[in-house]
């Protein structure tokens, strides 16, 4: 796509001069005679680089690129004949990307307005790149769940914020029924599929600003903020009922179940994560004990004691 250049200046032969040469160079050129009309074009359009000049009634240059570094994604380079006034300090300082002083040949306008294209495109690039790195610096690469790392400064995040508004967080925690069995049976690439669309189901079931980890192997951990456990509870339940009804297909022709075994609880006020991880496997244990393709909470007493209950 073509850059777009905006050129505002109150001068109109300048105006006029200097967008006609850029439009020769092969870009799309913009212009306004006042700071006013810059921005009610700005609104309108998207702008790569506003050229503008400092001295201009009403609002000057410098205020110009105020706004539009706060308020728009464009680039400025701002012209002055008043080298005396104004300072290449100055506008750096506002945010712009280069200064030229008047007279100047529209051929060094050209190139610095190359120069600020190459580095906006070179910025934009790294910002994607950054973003595609954080992602996976905190993505499971087999489920696209988010990895243990990212698991436990959730879970700091998360332990924080329950205790300083008093609000409740809950855990659940999942582990695949017999899932060694089926790696053995039809072999470890059909297991990963199984992973993935068991991660699915699991995102499938969950709001918002709810947060679904792999936990290790073929373990999950699923973070509840603003819930109690009677409400995650629930939540797992329909985890559970919808992986068991989900049918595999692990070989031509034949099509069987996975269940999973889920143990929930809910944090208690200041206790240390490690704990609050560690009865959620527990609750995950009492449902591998009593059968599998279950769903155990370790409900907490006032008393700090802890109570189990089948579901
Ligand atoms: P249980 O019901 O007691 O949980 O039995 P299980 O067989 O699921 O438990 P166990 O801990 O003995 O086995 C876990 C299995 O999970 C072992 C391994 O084959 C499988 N597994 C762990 N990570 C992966 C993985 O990344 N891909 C695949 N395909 N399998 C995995
Ligand atoms: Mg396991
Ligand atoms: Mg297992």
């Amino acid at each position: 796509m073509e850059a777009s250049i905006l050129i505002v200046d109150d001068d109109p032969g300048i105006r006029s001069s200097m967008c006609d040469f850029i439009e020769l160079a092969g870009y799309k050129s913009l212009k306004a005679e006042s700071a006013f009309e810059a921005i009610e074009i700005l609104k309108a359009n998207h702008i790569d680089v506003v050229v503008t000049d400092i001295m201009m009634p009403g609002m000057n240059g410098l205020e110009l690129t105020d706004v539009i570094k706060k308020d728009y994604d464009s680039e400025v380079i701002v012209v002055t004949g008043y080298s005396g006034n104004f300072s290449y300090v100055d506008a750096i300082g506002k945010g712009a990307s280069d200064f030229i002083f008047k007279p100047f040949r529209l051929e060094e306008l050209l190139l610095r307005l190359k120069r600020v294209l190459r580095e906006r495109q070179l910025a934009k690039e790294r910002f994607l790149m950054l973003g595609k790195l954080e992602k996976l610096a905190i993505t499971d690469s087999l489920t696209n769940l988010y990895n243990s790392r990212h698991f436990y400064s959730q879970l700091e995040l998360e332990t924080d914020r329950a205790n300083r508004y008093k609000r409740p967080l809950s855990i659940l925690f999942l582990d695949i029924d017999h899932f060694k069995e089926y790696n053995d049976t039809y072999g470890h690439l059909e297991g990963d599929t199984a992973l993935f669309r068991i991660g699915q189901i699991i995102n499938s079931c969950l709001r918002i600003m709810d947060s679904a980890h792999r936990y290790g192997g073929e373990e999950f951990t699923i973070l509840l903020p603003e819930t109690t456990v009677r409400k995650a509870v629930g939540v797992g339940k329909r985890i559970r009922g919808a992986t068991e009804s989900q049918l595999f297909n692990p070989s031509p022709g034949k099509l069987v179940n996975l269940t999973i075994s889920i143990g929930v609880t809910q944090y208690c006020y200041k206790e240390d994560i490690k704990d609050f991880v560690q009865r959620a496997d527990k609750a995950m244990y009492l449902s591998k004990q009593n059968g599998r393709n279950r769903v155990t909470p370790i409900f907490i007493k006032e008393s700090g004691k802890t109570k189990d209950k089948k579901c």
